[in-house]
């Protein structure tokens, strides 16, 4: 990846300087990144938190335990909602930004999908299903 990663939120408000990657980051399909994104699942990648700055805009946060006992914070614009990054009691030194905010989608590559115990069977896209290039009219 490039040094230089950045990422913004929907309104434009916040400004992330995601620093140094330290993984490829991965699909997460706990029940609480459910919750947090309104989605399927999760995509994170994991930063390296010294080099991580928040460049401009509010940030809002929620802490809640997780089901392995660790306290996770989710980070958000107070602008508009959107899920921006998460730390983790249990590795300080790191920061996951949500991968759909990182401004370069080409640099993400996911490698692996945790919590499988509770994937839910719509985050597979069904091959078969109508798909069009914008909205369906
Ligand atoms: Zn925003
Ligand atoms: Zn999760």
């Amino acid at each position: 990846m490039a040094d230089e990663i950045t990422a913004t939120c929907l309104c434009g408000e916040a400004h992330l300087k995601c620093g140094r990657p330290l993984g490829t980051g991965s699909y997460c399909h706990c029940m609480d990144c459910r919750k947090s994104t309104g989605g399927a699942f999760s995509v994170a990648i994991p930063f390296e938190a010294d080099s991580f700055h928040v460049l401009t805009g509010r940030i809002g946060s929620f802490t809640k335990t997780s089901d392995d006992g660790n306290e996770l914070t989710r980070n958000f614009c107070l602008g508009c909602g959107a899920p921006l990054f998460g730390t983790s009691q249990l590795h300080p030194k790191t920061v996951y930004v949500k991968a759909g905010v990182i401004d370069d989608q080409s640099l993400i590559h996911p490698t692996h999908e945790s919590w499988c115990q509770s994937k839910v069977k719509w985050s597979v896209i069904e091959p078969e299903l109508a798909s069009y290039p914008k909205g369906k009219a």
